[in-house]
Order: C-alpha cells, then structure tokens, then sequence
C-alpha cells in the first residue's frame, strides 16, 4: 500500500452531486414486469383497488412503467442529507488480504440508526402517507431493519407507526424492538390476537412462533380496517425498488468522476430492493445496449427463490389478503429451517428482478451460511465494519468472484452492496464462534412440495 493512489479510499460525493430523481428501470425494460392481481377475480389491480391499501402517490408509482426519472421531493432530499451521500468504498485492504488483482469497491448503506439501506424507502413512504393527510401506517417486520427505519421515518414526519413483529424475532431481539419504541413506535409480536387472520393462525397453529407472510397478513388488515391507515411495504415491490434507485445512482456519479467501469456487480438478495436499487441506472445501460455488466444476486441455500424457485403468481402473504405477484417465489407458506440465521428469509423476490432474471440479463447464486460467515469475518478483520448477515452473502461472492481472478490474472472490477451493519445480529455470529451453525438445504422434494400448493393462475 506504498504505491500512490490515484483512487481515493472513500468516494464521496458532494451534497449538490446528489440525485434529484429516482431512476425507474422498467421504463427501458421490454418485458415489463406482470402487473400484480386481484387475489379474488385474478384481474390486474387497478389503482382504485391498490388506493384501499397503499398511498396514492405511491400506487402511482408502483403503476408507472414508463416514466424514466421521478423527482425525489425537497422534504425527503433533506432527510437523505442526514446520512447520504453514503460512502463508495475502494476495498484495498480486501483486496491485499486476498492478493487479487481485481478492483473491489462496496457501496455502504449501513452509516444510520436503523443500520441498513431500508431507510431510502422509509422515508420516501412516510412523505407520501404524511402528504395524503394520513394518521398512520402499518407494516410487517422480521428481524426488524425495516420496523425501525420505518420508525425513524415516522417519527421524522409525526406519523404513528404500528409494526407487527415476527414472534420469534420480537423475543430474541428485544433490543431492535426497543430502538423501534424509541422512535415511538408500537410493537405487537405476531401471529397476535388482534386481527381475525391473527386469530386464525393462532387457532390453527397453536405455539407458532410466527413467520413474515403472515405478519404482513395481520399489518394489511390493520391498516384496511382503521380510518387514516395505510400498509407499507420495506422490499419486493416496483415502488421500493424506486426509491432504492438512489444507492445504485450515487454509485454511478461516484465510479464516474474515476473514469471507473465495473465489471460485476454483486449484491444480496432477500426480496430484492437493496440489488434492484444498485443495479437500476446500469441495467438502464445494459437494456439500452450502451454498456454490459455481469450482475449477480446472491441468496441463502436454505431460502433459494431465485435458484430453486418457480416463476409463477403467488401471494405475497400467508394470509392471502395481499394481491398476487408474479415472481420467483418457494410458495407463500415457505419457512427456511429453524437453524438459518442470516436473514433474506423472504419467500418470493422482487417481480423486476424476477423478470430481468427471466430475460437471462442477470444471474443469481446460493451460498450457505457458515461460508458467508466466514467471509464476513474476513471482510470485518480488514475493513473494519461489522456487516449484516444479509449483506454478507453479496461479501462471500464477491471474495469469490476476486479469487477466481487470482488464479486467472484477471484484473476485473467489482462493486457490491454492502447493505448494512451486525451489531443486532450478535446472536447468529455467537451460533457461528460456538461451532452450533449448520447448513440445511431444502431438499427437491420439500420443495416441490411447497410449490405444490401455489395458486392456479391462468
Ligand atoms: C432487509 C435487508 C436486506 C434484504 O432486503 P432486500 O429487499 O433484498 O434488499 C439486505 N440487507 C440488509 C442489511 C437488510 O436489512
């Protein structure tokens, strides 16, 4: 590391560099994604239906397939100055650990309170619900990123924010829980006997310790059934993959003021917002015919939608009370086994993504969790920062991928998403220290079994 650096360790961009619109990637998409259904009659939602649900500005955008740059609003551009632009990491410490001679930059999302990137469409969701003149909105969380970036965004423009909390999560993780209440908002630990469909579960399945599908079931119905309410969604949709357009375009403004030119781009993938947003201003590119990226997305083997899932319309929900998506998905009762501890649990992925996977205009891999722990050891001992789980899958390729051009002398230029931050995250790093992390990889027939059950949709 004597040599002189034309390239900066952090690439920072100055506040007037920032973007002032988000980037829509389905606009130079040719096969859009499918329109998400009616779960009743099957026909496409239309904006009236989506408006009981969602904010209307935000069903405007989750409808808008065409228009390529949607402003981003002065209010949020103010609240993005809070803990944007967010660093574009040269990984030269990475990199001499690994003795490759590839180029690793990560984008890093982890720097605010709720220690992922789920803040870039928080924000953007309670502006939109503030501006409506709602009281409120209601959501689903897991292991809880998104209920408390979803918190400090509601405690930002003075909405009342109800989470439902998957049980399990909300007893192993009661500190995420209290950063939530600090932001003021309640936390209700689900399958709850507050809602019908919470009822239900419980009554059908006694002791469950509950699951995301059906957490979202109950947060739907509470926000359905209140006056002033309104659900929110952290991930999957066309509308979270907008808003999170924002990482992959200061990602380019930055690469660009170097003359820099990746080759790969790698990120994980749960529902697929974090990727769908770094990717969107490339894949614009590479859809174009202007350019070609190798992108890559990255999920669990225990959770692999993208690498074992089908691509059909499923519900969004256990409860199915949500309208049908069509994507990669595991089924909607999919549950990965008891022992997976690094996230991405979700059981369907992004319909963009899903459609651009389709298109074969990206790829996808699974890795097992005790390789993205180590990997994510690797990266903590030389770069420092503690990352989550989840973003840990997008490190363990990405090392691969910069091994691979050890052998081969390539000298390849990588970037990936470094999503955020472990410090929640202690209990799945204990399981790994103390030897009790094991790899369980659904088998085809449990699988098939899963898929079995998806609707019939013709
Ligand atoms: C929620 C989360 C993810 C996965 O969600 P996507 O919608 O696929 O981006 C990844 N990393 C972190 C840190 C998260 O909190």
């Amino acid at each position: 590391m004597s040599e002189e650096r034309k390239i900066p360790y952090k690439i920072y961009l100055e506040e007037d560099e920032m973007p002032k619109a988000w980037y829509n990637v389905r606009s130079a998409m040719k096969n859009k994604p499918a329109p998400l259904l009616n779960p009743a009659t099957h026909q496409p939602m239309t904006a009236e239906e989506l408006g009981g649900v969602f904010c209307s500005d935000l069903v405007a955008q989750e409808l808008d397939n065409d228009s390529a740059f949607i402003e981003i609003p002065q209010e949020i551009r103010e609240f993005y100055k809070m803990y944007r632009p967010s660093p574009l990491v040269r990984a030269y410490y990475l990199e001499e650990k690994l003795g490759t001679p590839a180029e690793i930059y990560y984008k890093f999302e982890g720097n605010n309170t709720s220690g992922s990137h789920k803040l870039n469409s928080a924000i953007a969701q309670a502006y939109y619900a503030k501006k409506q003149g709602l009281k409120g909105v209601t959501t689903e969380t897991g292991a809880g990123q998104w209920g408390t970036a979803l918190s400090m965004a509601c405690s930002y423009f003075g909405l009342d924010c109800k989470v439902y909390m998957v049980k399990v999560s909300y007893e192993q993780k009661p500190f995420r829980r209290e950063v939530m209440r600090v932001y003021g908002a309640s936390v209700t630990p689900s399958p709850s006997m507050s809602t019908q469909v919470g009822k239900k579960i419980n009554a059908e399945h006694p002791g469950t310790t509950g699951s995301l599908g059906c957490a979202i079931s109950e947060a739907v119905e509470d926000a359905v059934t209140h006056e002033g309410y309104r659900y929110v969604l952290g991930s999957v949709l066309n509308q979270v993959l907008l808003h999170q357009s924002v990482i992959g375009l200061e990602t380019k403004i930055a690469l660009d003021k170097y003359g820099i030119k990746p080759d790969m781009i790698i990120g994980c993938a749960g529902g697929g917002s974090n990727l769908g947003g770094l990717i969107s201003p490339f894949m614009g590119e590479k859809l174009r015919g202007e350019a070609d990226y190798d992108i890559i997305a990255v999920e669990p083997a225990s959770c692999p939608s993208f690498t074992r899932g089908k691509y059909a319309y499923d519900f969004c929900d256990t409860g199915m009370v949500c309208p049908l998506a069509k994507m990669y998905t595991l089924g909607a009762d999919f549950i990965p086994s008891a022992n997976h501890a690094g996230g991405l649990r979700y059981h369907g992925m992004s319909p963009v993504l899903s459609q651009l996977y389709d298109d074969g205009l990206m790829r996808a891999v699974s890795v097992e969790q005790t390789k993205v722990f180590e990997a994510a050891e690797t990266f903590a001992r030389v770069e420092g920062i503690l990352p989550a789980p989840e973003s840990s899958h997008a490190i363990r390729v990405a090392i691969d991928e910069a091994l691979k051009c050890k052998e081969t002398g390539e000298k390849k230029t990588i970037v990936f998403g470094l999503t955020g931050t472990g410090y929640f995250d202690l209990v799945a790093y204990e399981k790994f220290h103390n030897g009790q992390m094991s790899d369980y990889i659904p088998t085809d027939e449990e699988l098939a079994q899963y898929a079995s059950r998806l609707p019939k949709v013709d």
